[in-house]
């Protein structure tokens, strides 16, 4: 048969590269990576069969096998699982499919330092490549179940790696490394020693529900065994299911490396969660909690939920039915005891027992959440910055447990510059006869304090929440209060803050509203289009003006998320409030009042307008007329 060369994709040739030079003390992870890729195999072997009888292939015994030849220097990994066809080595072997990895590899190229690399390196998983840590040369011999031919897939790391068909395959996939010369200063990482592979296999691959087995070598077995007989291989793994087992009988160790197995992450997860239940519909759950959001947890593909078991046997990966969408990024493992072992998706999705188990294990992660926040701040902070849009998405789709999440959220707000504030704090900080919990949405917490929207709270101590997601609106508008406090945007309906405060002069404002009667009318007439009404403000102290919303219209913030996700709202017009208090509106007044021709206060009064619109970081309906007004007037002011 011919052998053909192919080059790597350039991200592959960039990480093989690394794997090649690396600085990663911890080489031996090279194994696990390997096992972990074998064991999957395997059960992706086992449901096949079990969808498809007549696939052509033998599922007696599933087993992972690990070969040392100490005179070659190899190390073979060899499973007899699904195997893979010709297009899916070039495609799964030679490219890199996972976003992740771009990123990983920019963040190389910008620690360029040691330390920086190892640290990085133990970030991210690089599974099957992480072989070229420990060896020159990498060959994976594979065919996949029901295929009659193989192929061989050969690499040196550099650039360019063969492919070959290859009549004779066993079923499954080996792989073997041609391990790099002994470094006789470090016996430790001879990985020709079957202690050392004992040692490797129990400490990261214990739980592997299928037997990984080491075959002793030839050469020892035969001075070893008399008799001639095959040795027997011996199996290295307990295959315990640690969610089966009791909680002192594990190590956070143990727990750590099933959820680098699972999760296909190279870091410790942040929390740990168990369940057990018992009864009618049995079943143990180990949930994690990672440390970091994946790139792609808002993309619409990310593949989210947590792998399903039915009695120590593999069923699914990513199963949606078991979490709510806003626990996306929880991983982990159920096991059920009495489900089919051909339980379809379609049908967990209706299942009554799937249904309470969901709402038991959504219940216990927010609970444990609330432990963290209560135990141990540190931790919570750091998943609250990574998950927390993600769970507020709950406070929309959820409401059975609004008040677990709203007890657990926290907020930017105006009361601290760094330090997030609960709801529960805020209300207790709230001044004597504050009515209503105010907040504002914008881009960023810089823009939002400069909003004009804020000035008269700045000036008043009123403490604001200060919400950057794009999902705060949505919430907060579901939501709409807390303890019976009004969640109010200070954008939108009419603020009167005087009226929480009774000091306030009454009569003041009726004479204000009388003298700018006119004006208001006339400027409502002038803009008419463009805003539904012009009322006088109490939440200006600097600016001239500004521009809210009705208390129940869209801001323009929702109505662009709603017509990204192909929604079709009607543009609501909005109100334009004006600053009694500022010298340009009390000009403008006097002049409405004193002039026949308004014509030249007109384009005033669409300046006022256009700046107010800036100001909350919008843009003036038509920027060329707009800068031309303004020009206009600057040139006669020289
Ligand atoms: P990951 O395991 O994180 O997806 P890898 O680079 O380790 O990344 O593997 C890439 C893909 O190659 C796997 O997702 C799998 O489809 C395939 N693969 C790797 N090892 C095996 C194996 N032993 N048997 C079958 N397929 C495998």
């Amino acid at each position: 048969m011919s052998t053909e060369t192919f080059e790597f994709q350039v991200e592959a040739r960039q990480l093989l590269q690394l794997m090649i030079h690396s600085v990663y003390s911890n080489k031996d992870v090279f194994l696990r990576e390997l096992v972990s890729n074998a064991s999957d195999a395997l059960d992706k072997l086992r449901l096949e069969k079990l969808w498809d009888d007549s696939l052509d292939a033998d599922v007696s015994d599933l087993h992972v096998e690990i070969d040392v030849d100490k005179d070659a220097r190899t190390l073979t990994v060899r499973d007899n699982g699904i195997g893979m066809s010709y297009d899916e080595v070039g495609r799964l072997i030679g490219t890199i499919a996972n976003s992740g990895t771009a990123k990983f590899l920019q963040e190389l190229k910008e620690a360029k330092d040691a330390a920086g690399e190892e640290g990085l390196i133990g970030q991210f998983g690089v599974g099957f490549y992480s072989g070229f840590m420990v060896a020159d040369e990498v060959t994976l011999l594979t065919r996949r179940a029901g295929e009659g031919q193989g192929t061989r897939w050969t690499s040196r790391g550099e650039g360019t790696y063969t492919l070959e068909t290859v009549g004779d395959a066993p079923q499954g996939t080996s792989v073997t490394l041609h391990l790099k010369p002994a470094d006789p200063e470090n016996q430790l990482h001879d990985y020709t020693s079957p202690w050392k592979i004992r040692e490797i296999i129990k400490r990261y691959s214990d739980f592997i529900t299928w037997p990984v087995r080491m075959v002793p070598e030839a050469s020892a077995a035969a001075t070893a065994d008399e008799s001639g007989e095959a040795p027997e291989p011996e199996t290295l793994n307990s295959m315990k299911a640690l969610w089966a087992r009791s909680r002192d009988e594990v190590s956070d160790d143990e727990y750590h490396e099933l959820y680098k197995h699972i999760a296909h992450d190279w870091r410790d997860p942040l929390e740990t969660i168990r369940l057990q239940a018992e009864g009618t519909f049995e079943y143990q759950s180990l949930l994690f909690l990672p440390a970091h959001a994946p790139q792609d947890l808002f993309t619409r593909d990310f593949k989210r939920g947590v792998q399903l078991y039915v009695k120590r046997v593999f069923i699914m990966d990513d199963c949606e039915a078991l979490l709510p969408p806003y626990l996306r990024f929880v991983k982990g493992v159920v096991d059920a005891a009495d489900l089919s072992l051909n339980v379809s998706r379609e049908i967990l999705q209706q299942d009554r027992h799937i249904e309470l188990m969901r709402r038991r294990l959504t219940k216990k992660v927010l609970s444990t959440v609330k432990e963290m926040k209560t135990k141990d701040q540190d931790r919570y902070d750091t998943f609250w910055r990574e998950f927390g849009t993600v769970l507020k998405e709950g406070l929309v789709t959820d409401p059975e447990n609004r008040d677990a999440i709203l007890a657990v959220a926290s907020f930017a707000s105006t009361h601290h510059d760094t330090e997030p504030t609960t709801l529960k704090q805020y209300v207790e900080r709230m001044k004597d006869g504050q009515e209503d919990i105010y907040y504002l949405t914008g881009e960023s917490r810089q823009s939002i304090e400069n909003s004009p929207h804020m000035e008269a709270f700045r000036d008043r101590g009123i403490e604001v929440l200060l919400l950057t997601d794009a999902v705060d609106e949505v919430w907060a508008d579901a939501v709409g209060e807390y303890e019976g406090k009004k969640l109010r945007s200070v954008a939108k309906g009419r603020i009167d803050l005087d009226a929480e405060n009774e000091d306030a002069p009454d009569g003041d404002r009726e004479k204000r509203t009388e003298e700018y009667a006119g004006l208001l009318g006339w400027m409502k007439e002038q803009l008419d289009g463009d805003i539904k009404d012009v009322r006088l403000s109490s939440r200006l102290t600097v600016s001239p003006a500004c521009v809210v919303s009705d208390a129940h219209d869209l801001t323009p913030a929702l109505e662009n998320m709603y017509r990204a996700m192909g929604q079709e709202v009607p543009s609501a017009k909005r109100i334009l409030e004006l600053n009694p208090d500022h010298q340009l509106v009390k000009g403008l007044n006097q002049a409405y009042k004193e002039r026949e021709d308004r014509t030249e206060l007109a384009g005033t009064a669409e300046l006022l307008h256009g700046l107010a619109v800036l100001a909350e970081g919008g843009r003036p309906k038509e920027p060329a007329r707009f800068v031309k007004l303004m020009a206009d007037r600057l040139e006669r002011a020289l």
